[in-house]
C-alpha cells in the first residue's frame, strides 16, 4: 500500500477514472476537489455516479462510491474549486497532483502552484476525439508555460467547449494520469515526465513526443536541462 498522497482537482470525466484507477492500484490516500453537483448529463461520462447521486456534490458522491468499493481507501472530499486562495495550501499537503479540470485558467493555476511548491503533477487536455497528458517535474522538465505562455482567450475556450469531449477519451487520459502517480509511487519516476502523450480515438493511436522546455519560462527547466545557469529549486516530493 502506497503512502503517496494524491490530489485530484476535478471529480469529472478525467478525475473519476483517475480516482478509480488509483484506488484499484493501492494508492490509498486521495483528496478529491470539485465545487459542482452531479447532473444527469454527467452520468454517461463520469461512470462512478448513479441516478441517486444527482444533486449531490460530486466530490462527496465520488468519495462515497469509492470507499464503498475500496474500504481501505482514505479519500477526502472537498467541495470547492481550486483558486488563488486555497491552491498553495492544497498542493503543499500532497505528493502528486492530477489536473482533472476542463478550465485553462485552472490548469495554469495548478501549473504555477506546483512549480512554486516543487510538486510534480500531470496535466491533461481533452478535446473532441483527442486527449493529451504530460507530467511535469518542477524545474526538471517542461511545464505548461514552456508550451503555452498564457491561457487561451475566452473565445478560444468557448470554441473548445463547443467541440465537446468524448467520454471514452477522457477515460483513457484519466487512467493514464493515474498511472503517472502509480509509477511515482513504485519506481520514483513517472513515464510521461517531460513528454506529451497524445491519444487519438479515431484511429486508437497513441503518440509520445518530447516536451521542449522554453528559455525564459521562469520554471527553470530550460536552465536545468541545458546547464545554462541555475534552475529554481526543483522538486520536493516526500517532504510534506
Ligand atoms: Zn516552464
Amino acid at each position: 500500500m502506497s503512502q503517496l498522497k494524491v490530489l485530484i482537482v476535478g471529480a469529472g470525466g478525467l478525475g473519476v477514472p483517475a480516482a478509480l484507477r488509483l484506488a484499484h492500484c493501492g494508492i490509498a490516500q486521495l483528496t478529491l476537489l470539485d465545487p459542482e453537483r452531479v447532473e444527469l448529463s454527467n452520468l454517461a461520462r463520469q461512470v462512478i455516479y448513479r441516478i441517486a447521486d444527482i444533486g449531490q456534490f460530486k466530490a462527496e458522491a465520488a468519495v462515497r462510491r469509492l470507499t464503498a468499493k475500496f474500504p481501505q481507501l482514505h479519500a477526502e472530499p472537498i467541495v470547492a474549486a481550486m483558486d488563488a486562495g486555497n491552491a498553495a495550501a492544497l498542493v503543499a499537503r500532497h505528493h502528486f497532483i492530477i489536473d482533472g479540470t476542463d478550465d485553462p485558467a485552472a490548469k495554469f493555476l495548478i501549473n504555477d502552484t506546483c512549480i512554486a511548491a516543487g510538486r510534480p503533477f500531470v496535466y491533461a487536455g481533452v478535446l473532441g476525439f483527442t486527449g493529451q497528458a504530460m507530467t511535469v517535474l518542477p524545474g526538471r522538465t517542461a511545464c505548461l508555460r514552456c508550451l503555452f505562455e498564457a491561457p487561451p482567450s475566452q473565445a478560444e475556450v468557448a470554441s473548445c467547449r463547443d467541440a465537446g469531449i468524448l467520454g471514452p477519451v477522457a477515460g483513457v487520459i484519466g487512467a493514464i494520469q493515474a498511472e503517472q502517480a502509480i509509477a511515482l509511487a513504485r519506481k520514483g519516476h513517472p513515464a510521461l515526465a517531460g513528454k506529451i502523450l497524445t491519444y487519438d480515438a479515431r484511429n486508437s493511436r497513441i503518440r509520445v513526443t518530447a516536451a521542449a522546455s522554453r528559455r525564459g519560462c521562469g520554471c527553470g527547466a530550460y536552465e536545468y536541462l541545458t546547464g545554462a545557469g541555475a534552475g529554481r529549486g526543483g522538486i520536493t516530493e516526500g517532504k510534506l
